[in-house]
């Protein structure tokens, strides 16, 4: 496919969790071959089955048929190695929040890689600035940061490093199109735009929870009817995972220096027993 005069036939995805795996998908119904590289076999096979389901209820919902499934299914492939992605012409890393692991994944891809190849990051809070100093084309790496679940929701966050090129900046805003997803540009800050604005009022939420003002239920729920929000915020914090919701915090608590980011003590406590929410079984809610 030829986005803003650039061929790109393979898209590279790095992670298969909750997020890569919904990124995946996204690129492969769009008529993309997708690699999907995980350093964990398990997460692959798990990421696979939840593409399947997700198809699945696309085609329940008479958005796609079985061909469409099957074509989808067919050109993801997956691999726990890095090298794998030597002829991806455009890579979104997906890998859990950790500015570390994240560097070292910058650096390897940008080893791997072809030279044109776009670098874009789905991080949540890191600064991609920070991200594009790892490589050695800070001009091509960028933000995508897709929203949660990434199949149904429409806003792509495109977030311009301080190096990041014009030309890599409209390549990623039409590929977003492509998808069928609005993209809207930010630029490299803490949180960027999103994430400044929701994690403290999760925070908040958990707060209220943790000082005994009401049931994670009440809260939701004057949150969803009083605000008009589809989702309550301990709920979304379950949905999003709240080692995700803590690291976010960690790095708007250190990048703005502002006390009102302070995690509050009860996420840390259920970070710390795993109680990461959907994707353990339990967190302020039960999960089967
Ligand atoms: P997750 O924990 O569900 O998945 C992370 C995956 O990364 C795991 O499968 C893990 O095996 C893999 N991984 C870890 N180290 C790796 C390595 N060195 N090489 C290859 N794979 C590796 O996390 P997630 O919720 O999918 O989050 C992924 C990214 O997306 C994070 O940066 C997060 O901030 C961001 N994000 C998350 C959400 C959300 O709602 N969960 C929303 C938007 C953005």
């Amino acid at each position: 496919m030829d986005i803003n005069d650039v061929k790109l036939n393979t898209i590279g995805v790095v992670g298969a969790g909750t997020m890569g795996n919904g990124i995946a998908q996204v690129f492969a119904t769009s008529g993309f071959a997708v690699t999907l590289v995980d350093i964990s076999q398990q997460a692959l096979d798990r990421g696979v089955v939840s593409i399947g389901s997700s198809l699945d209820r696309m085609i329940k919902k008479e958005i796609i048929n079985d061909d469409d499934k099957s074509a989808a299914l067919s050109s993801i492939s997956c691999s726990t190695s890095i090298a794998a992605l030597a002829s991806a012409e455009f890579v979104v890393e997906a890998v859990t929040e950790n500015p570390e692991v994240k560097f070292s994944i910058f650096r390897e891809v940008d080893n791997v890689c072809p030279e044109n190849t776009i670098l874009a990051s789905n991080t949540s809070s890191i600064s991609l600035t920070r991200l594009a100093a790892q490589t050695s084309r800070p001009e091509k790496v960028i933000g995508m940061h897709f929203m949660n679940p990434v199949p149904v929701m429409k806003l792509v966050e495109v977030i311009r490093a301080l190096q990041t090129a014009g030309q890599t900046c409209d390549t990623t805003v039409q590929l977003t199109q492509a998808l069928g997803k609005t993209p809207v540009l930010a630029n490299d800050s803490p949180g960027f735009v999103s994430n400044r604005i929701l994690i403290p009022m999760i925070n908040e939420a958990i707060f209220a929870l943790h000082e005994g003002v009401a049931t994670p239920e009440s809260i939701d729920e004057i949150m969803k009817l009083g605000m008009n929000h589809p989702l309550g915020p301990l709920a979304l914090a379950d949905l999003i995972g709240l080692d995700v919701v803590l690291s976010v915090l960690r790095v708007l608590q250190n990048g703005m220096g502002d006390p009102k980011f302070r995690p509050c003590p009860l996420l840390v406590q259920m970070v710390d027993a795993k109680r990461l929410g959907r994707k353990t079984g339990v967190g302020f809610y039960q999960y089967d």
